[in-house]
């Protein structure tokens, strides 16, 4: 089983989301996650890689040419408002349903978020990838309460999402 895991956007080229009162950074936030689902899962004996890339089409090339068995890619979610909050996880397929109910499991057990579901969605990277693919967004990174767990409970986050992984290895 090999996992490929995506921090979305990138570093220099493409900041994600930001709050507009922290200044608070979705790239930042979904890189700690992912080097954090990246230790876990080693821990785990999960072989994995992290990949983030600024082109969507480079994301899909390096999981597909890494032969990546499971995909996960990392987001923060904002909102205009900046009142809305909570977790969802995004698939495409139908193991993709299985793999993102895990995930979304994992998170809405062990950290105080509003659960927003799972959704089905039409998204680049979880049609382009071969490997069993989903998208969470952790939380939204423009609220202060969500903002709050993504800062002081980021590795709450990626033990779920490892968690995740290992039940769908499992079952
Ligand atoms: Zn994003």
């Amino acid at each position: 089983m090999k996992v490929f895991i995506n921090p979305g956007h990138h570093v220099i080229l493409d900041s994600g989301a930001v709050n507009p009162v922290t200044g608070d950074r979705e790239v930042d936030v979904v890189i700690e996650c992912a080097k954090l689902v990246e230790k876990y899962l080693l821990a785990a004996g999960v072989d994995c890689t992290v990949g983030q890339y600024n082109e969507l089409y480079e994301i899909c090339d390096a999981s597909n040419a890494y032969d990546a068995d499971l995909f996960v890619s990392i987001h923060c979610n904002a909102c205009a408002s900046h009142q809305a909050r909570g977790t969802e996880t995004y698939y495409k397929s139908f193991n993709g349903q299985r793999f993102a109910n895990y995930i979304q499991s994992q998170i809405i057990r062990s950290l105080p978020v509003t659960d927003r579901g799972v959704k089905e969605g039409n998204l680049y990277v979880l049609k382009h990838t071969e490997a069993v693919a989903v998208l969470v967004e952790l939380a939204f990174i423009d609220n202060p309460e969500d903002l709050a767990l993504l800062k002081n409970r980021i590795d709450d986050f990626a033990r779920a999402i490892a968690r995740g992984v290992t039940d769908y290895e499992i079952a």
